[in-house]
């Protein structure tokens, strides 16, 4: 489904990404781990172009996401991105949070909007907090909701930055059960996190990534060797 060929990105003289390669199949779920500063961050925000890469190439389902021309929007409503602050519109209601995007972009009817995002909250287990704002929520349920907004766009893969990051540590479980619901149900995804157990247990492949390259990639067993 992606295929990244020699990915690299520089911020003026310095050079955050050298050289990245990286193949990822439809269903696949790829942890990205590695120390701060490595570059995590930067390889999941070039692959949905909010990043523009300094060399290299990205295809996404057969087409070249970095060929100079390429409609870039089409490309990132098919990528759902969550990020470790949530990023939720503050003025809006939890379901108009799911709605907004498909409404305004995929030219969905409210209805029928409405009805997908229904279906979402109900996955996510908050769909009796619709019609709250996200400051009445608290940091687990807000993640939640940024992840049910990503999907209400229906998207082909989801990114996800460190979702559990910023959470206190008896929220990190709830985000982590909904993550492992879409895993189990077949989407492909690409998690940076600094979950380990979590990695280990729902990780189809692990990439260790150290100053901008991948030192070691492999299967959870391969990687951090057996239980
Ligand atoms: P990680 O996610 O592994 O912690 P990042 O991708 O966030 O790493 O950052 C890698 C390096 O790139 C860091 O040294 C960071 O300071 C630098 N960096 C990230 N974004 C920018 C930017 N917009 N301008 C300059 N440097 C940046
Ligand atoms: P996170 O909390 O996700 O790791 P950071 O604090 O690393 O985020 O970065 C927050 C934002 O600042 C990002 O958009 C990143 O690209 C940018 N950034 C990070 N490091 C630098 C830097 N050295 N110079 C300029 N921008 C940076």
């Amino acid at each position: 489904m992606i295929t990244v060929k020699n990915l690299r990105k520089s911020y003026g003289k310095t050079e955050i990404l050298k050289g990245i390669d990286i193949g990822i199949a439809s269903g696949e779920v790829v942890v990205v781990i590695g120390p701060s500063g490595s570059g995590k961050s930067t390889f999941l925000r070039c692959i949905n172009l909010l990043e523009q890469p300094s060399g290299g190439e990205i295809m996404f389902e057969n087409n070249s996401i970095t060929a100079r021309g390429h409609n870039i929007n089409a490309t990132r409503e098919k990528m759902g991105m969550v990020f470790q602050h949530f990023n939720l519109f503050p003025h809006k209601t939890v379901l108009q949070n799911l709605t907004l995007a498909p409404v305004k972009v995929k030219g969905l009817s409210t209805v029928e909007a409405e009805k997908i995002a229904m279906e979402l909250l109900q996955t996510v287990g908050l769909a009796d907090k619709k019609d709250l704002y996200p400051s009445q929520l608290s940091g687990g349920q807000k993640q939640r909701i940024a992840i049910a907004r990503a999907l209400a766009m229906q998207p082909h893969v989801m990114l996800f930055d460190e979702p559990t990051s910023a959470l206190d540590p008896e929220m990190v479980g709830e985000v982590l059960d909904v993550m492992k619901k879409l895993a189990k149900g077949g989407m492909t995804m690409i998690i940076v996190t600094h979950e380990m157990g979590f990695a280990r247990e729902v990780g189809d492949r692990i990439v260790f990534m150290d100053k901008g390259v991948i030192v070691e990639e492999g299967t959870p067993e391969q990687v951090f060797g057996n239980p």
